[in-house]
């Protein structure tokens, strides 16, 4: 296989959602094998395609060990897999709470710890996390905190696991996925997406570029990063 991911072995969770499935096949069309994880193992990838939900331990230990078999070995997790709930504050339960954060901060924890543990030599942790976990966002907060952690996360791990593993995080915008569900948005939230310096939302692909390159060797002296793909809407 050639490419400048040749070789690389991949284990990318949420592939079967809108930056999963574009990062998927961007990863491929690089060279790389990747083991496709998501709640349900998805349908019409290219590669072992594992069901687990990433939040659990033990589905997490499995999907790590799956991942791990199928490839022969692991060298570059995608912690992709993450979960969407706008509500106010007031009208936020327990329940909700818990459940945005062990989907987005947990998961990401566990799936890390696990690759890690499945990784003796060099490697790279990518995650994905948002703009939001920057800007914050109203009626969304456990999602912006949850986004927070994981940029949290991500910087701790690259001090911790550096030189041997890479870790770094993407935090994309607004994005045409299912879970941003723009077509059928209010105009007034179309507006609050689009306000930005590109006047656009961004497609999967433009992320999955970025996660490319996080995992390329062009990336080889970048670790605690947190790469911005949002059109211009937060500068750091
Ligand atoms: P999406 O809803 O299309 O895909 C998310 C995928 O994660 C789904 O396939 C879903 O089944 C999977 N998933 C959810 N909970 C899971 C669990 N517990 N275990 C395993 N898999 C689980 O959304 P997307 O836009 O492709 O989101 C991908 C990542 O990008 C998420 O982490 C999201 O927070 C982040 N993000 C998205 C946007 C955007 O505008 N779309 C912006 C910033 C960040």
């Amino acid at each position: 296989m050639s490419g400048a991911l040749a070789g690389l072995r991949v284990l990318l969770t949420g592939a079967a959602g809108g930056i999963g499935r574009a990062t998927g096949a961007a990863l491929v069309a690089a060279g790389a094998r990747v083991a496709h994880a998501d709640r349900l193992p998805p349908l019409g990838v290219d590669g072992p395609a594992l069901g687990g939900d990433v939040s659990l331990e033990a589905d997490a230990v499995r999907l790590v060990a799956e991942a791990v078999a199928a490839l022969g070995g692991l060298d570059v997790l995608v912690n992709n897999a993450g979960i969407l709930v706008e509500q106010p504050l007031l009208e936020t339960t327990v329940e909700t709470f818990d459940q945005v954060i062990g989907v987005n901060l947990r998961g990401v924890f566990l799936m890390g710890r696990e690759a890690v543990r499945a990784m003796p030599g060099t490697g790279r942790i990518i995650n994905v996390a948002s703009e939001l976990g920057i800007l914050g966002r109203a009626n969304a907060s456990p999602y912006c905190a949850s986004k927070a952690g994981v940029i949290a996360l991500t910087r701790s791990w690259a001090r911790e696991l550096a030189p041997r593993i890479l870790v770094n995080a993407v935090a994309p915008g607004p994005i045409d996925t299912p879970m941003l569900d723009f077509a059928a948005r209010t105009p007034e939230e179309k507006a609050i997406e689009t306000n930005l310096p590109l006047g656009r939302i961004g497609r999967p692909e433009e992320i999955a570029a970025a996660i490319v390159f996080l995992a390329s060797p062009g990336a080889s002296y970048i670790t605690g990063q947190c790469l911005g793909v949002n059109g211009g809407a937060a500068m750091t």
